[in-house]
C-alpha cells in the first residue's frame, strides 16, 4: 500500500497549529513584505514563530463599521 504524505507549508501550518501564536510589533526599520501595508502607514504585527504579518485592512474596518452603525441607531 502506498500513502503520500503531504508537505505542509511550514509558515500556513505553524500559525494555525499554534494554539497561542505570539506577535510582535513590526518595527517601521523593518523589511515589510510585499502583501504586507507599510508599516509606518498603520500598525502591523507580525508572527514570532513563522513572520507572517498581520494588520487591521478592510475588513476590519468594514466590521467597526456596522457595529458603529448599529449602536448608534440605538442612541
Ligand atoms: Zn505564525
Amino acid at each position: 500500500m502506498v500513502s503520500i504524505s503531504p508537505i505542509p507549508s511550514t509558515a500556513a501550518s505553524r500559525t494555525t497549529t499554534a494554539s497561542a501564536p505570539s506577535l510582535d510589533v513590526v518595527a517601521e526599520t523593518d523589511p515589510t513584505p510585499a502583501y504586507a501595508p507599510d508599516p509606518t502607514d498603520q500598525r502591523v504585527w507580525r508572527c514570532v514563530d513563522c513572520g507572517q504579518r498581520f494588520w487591521k485592512g478592510s475588513h476590519w474596518r468594514e466590521m467597526r463599521d456596522t457595529l458603529a452603525a448599529v449602536s448608534g441607531e440605538r442612541g
